[in-house]
């Protein structure tokens, strides 16, 4: 590993602090060293109080902050006078050590610093590191592994054998430190865990570290342990979207709400999948126990849930007991999940946590098959793990973790979802914690938002094979479908019946009656599996109740679609999937009306722009939002019980009423 040191980048940082924040993200541009939390960083420093009287201060890497992002304010100021007073008590509960770490700061705005704080405290440098590097975990996961460690450092550093994290490590070092510590001492070996460097500057505790994973990494190189086979040249199964859909349902059953399946659709994840000896490598446990929270103890293989149920029933029940405190068992549902024609997908509540559990698996694949390759892959004992999935911090995390928001874990899907309405249906859904997926054939739609939860492909839903292909895309994207919303669709310029084209009929027809019937049917075995029941909104018109001259294809159209959803109401109301309609009419804030065309329209009424906008009985504007928001509410919790029905959103029209 190198080192991504610039004297030029570095110059930019100045002062202590700076400098923190400097190296700190070049150990955060390494997910190699520090994945998704795992890792921390700190430098002491005095600074003078209210008072103007110098107090000695620790800046640690606070919660919640992201090394590779982190800036001066991600890092927590605490008292060192109280944190090294903190470490000669005999014993501390994890809950009070977190609550002390709080009165320890300068600030009470500062977040939480990291749990390791004592230890970052205890050790003599100025600038402290911690990683858990994946070339270190895959040396100590071997039977050996922890002579590998005493015979590659030598005396360079201190070794620490596996404690949990919290108090009970920070009490360790502080015994274990001062005995074997010399002047060449330039960090700590923390079997299982990671390591420490540090050192009387940012680059010298950076480099350190660097020169402490290269060694690991070098090992492995030398023993031919470096390298992972070559990717599995196996094509994935091209249609999988039915039996993921049904394997999600069986997964969001065990997590007691709905989740997300996330398809990881890699070579490296193929071939790893593809291992023979996949049974047993893949159940031995996680790289290290920081994983356990993302990624549960084991993954499942195959996709025997009941069997996993059973097998987490026991491993709590067995550990449990030996903790000596009263836990209530978690979700007994996977987070990763191995199988031979699924590949490898990840399960989690949001989007993020399924993306972040298989980032976690994606490295500990690699660390497996080093291990391995090394002499045998060995995890941590399963109590060792047990303790820090129930360790009373998490524990304590999860309650306050919040109510999740009304569509967390489901998927929704929107055609048209580029502009307009669509759009408007995406930003509602992703406010109530939905998963979307956006379909249109601009393809804008791709990059319309950057975020886990969004997901744009391009689409023509009048082509059969484009609307597979998408359907297949978004369930490996997410695992499954539980809304609906039927937006595509087009407004043909207006022409009497006795002078349309049988060709501008077909088009209109094509695209907003055709199209839907096909996505309808082919979505239809997807909503079945939804967890709590599928739900459909049609975006429908105020044509349905009250067509237009000049309108003919576009009334006849979406009168088509508002009985193609009755029947679909009746057709499916007995696999749980409600369908219902909206009527809008005049939305304004759409790419169809430009400004041109507005008050052209306007004038041919012979009102202003504003008074033609608000032409509805109510005398209001109708917007996008209104619409999606709407759209939303259909499928939450306040339409339950309701299927076909067909509300309009128009600011009231006199001829519908
Ligand atoms: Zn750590």
């Amino acid at each position: 590993m190198k080192s991504l040191w610039s004297d030029s980048e570095a110059a930019q940082f100045s002062g202590d602090l700076a400098q923190r924040v400097y190296t700190s993200r070049l150990l955060g541009r390494e997910s190699a060293l520090v994945l998704h939390g795992g890792g921390n960083t700190s430098v002491k420093t005095r600074e003078p109080d209210v008072f103007g009287e110098p107090v000695d201060l620790l800046y640690v890497k606070g919660s919640g902050w992201d090394l590779e992002t982190i800036e001066g304010a991600g890092f927590s100021p605490c008292r060192m006078a109280h944190l090294l007073k903190l470490a000669t008590l005999p014993q501390l509960s994890d809950l009070a050590m977190a609550r002390e770490l709080k009165c320890s700061l300068t600030n009470p705005g500062a977040p939480m610093p990291s749990v390791e704080a004592i230890l970052h405290a205890l050790l003599p440098g100025k600038f402290v590191d911690h990683t858990h590097a994946d070339a270190f975990i895959s040396l100590c996961n071997t039977p050996e592994g922890e002579r590998h460690v005493r015979e590659l450092y030598g005396d360079s550093v201190v070794v620490i054998p596996y404690v949990m994290p919290g108090f009970k490590l920070a009490r360790l070092c502080a015994e274990l430190y001062p005995k074997h510590a010399h002047g060449g001492t330039i960090g700590l070996a923390l079997l299982n865990h990671g390591l420490f460097s540090f050192g009387a500057t940012a680059r010298e505790s950076y480099e350190r570290m660097i020169d402490l994973v290269s060694v690991a990494e070098d090992f492995l190189k030398k023993r031919q342990a470096w390298s992972v086979p070559a990717p599995s040249a196996q094509e994935p199964t091209a249609d999988r979207r039915l039996a993921l859909a049904a394997l999600r349902r069986e997964v969001s059953a065990q997590l007691g709400a709905p989740g997300l399946l996330v398809s990881h659709d890699s070579p490296a994840a193929w071939q790893f999948v593809g291992r023979p000896d996949l049974a047993t490598i893949s159940q031995q446990g996680p790289a290290t126990p920081d994983h356990v929270i993302r990624t549960k103890r084991l993954p499942l293989v195959g996709r025997d849930l009941g069997a996993y149920r059973a097998a987490y029933t026991t491993y709590f029940e067995k550990h449990a007991a030996g903790s000596g405190q009263k836990l209530t068992m978690l979700d007994a549902a996977p987070r990763v999940i191995l199988d031979p024609e699924l590949g490898l997908c990840t399960v989690g509540r949001t989007a993020k946590d399924a993306a972040i559990a298989g980032d976690i698996y994606g490295h500990t694949m690699e660390i497996i098959q080093r291990a391995t390759a090394l002499g045998g892959w060995k995890a941590l004992p399963a109590q060792d793990i047990f303790d820090v999935e129930y360790w009373d911090l998490e524990q304590a995390k999860l309650r306050g973790a919040g109510k999740p928001a009304v569509f967390t874990g489901e998927v929704a899907l929107v055609t048209g979802a580029a502009s307009g309405i669509g759009k408007a249906c995406v930003e509602a859904l992703l406010r109530r914690g939905a998963a979307v997926v956006g379909l249109d054939v601009n393809p804008a739609i791709t990059t319309l938002y950057a975020r886990p939860d969004f997901h744009g492909l391009v689409c023509d839903l009048t082509q059969e094979a484009s609307v597979t292909a998408a359907l297949e895309a978004a369930v490996r994207r997410y695992g499954g479908l539980d809304m609906l919303v039927l937006n595509a669709g087009i407004f043909p310029p207006g022409a009497p019946i006795a002078d349309m084209k049988a060709e501008l009929w077909r088009k209109v027809m094509s695209i907003n009656l055709d199209a839907n019937f096909m996505l309808m049917s082919a979505c239809h075995p997807l909503l079945k599996l939804a967890p709590n029941g599928g739900r459909v909104v049609v975006i429908g018109s105020k044509n349905v109740p009250a067509p237009g001259p000049g309108a003919a294809a576009y009334s006849a159209s979406k009168a088509a679609v508002n009985q193609l959803a009755r029947v679909a109401a009746l057709e499916w109301g007995k696999d749980r999937i409600r369908i219902n309609s909206l009527h809008p009419n005049m939305v304004f804030d759409t790419a169809l009306w430009t400004p041109e065309i507005l008050a052209s329209r306007a004038k041919h009424y012979g009102l202003s722009v504003e008074e033609y906008k608000t032409n509805n009985v109510l005398r209001t504007e109708v917007t996008s939002r209104d619409v999606a928001e709407l759209a939303a509410e259909m499928c939450g919790a306040l339409f339950a019980k309701t299927t076909a029905s067909q509300v309009p959103v128009d600011g009231g029209n006199d001829r519908v009423i």
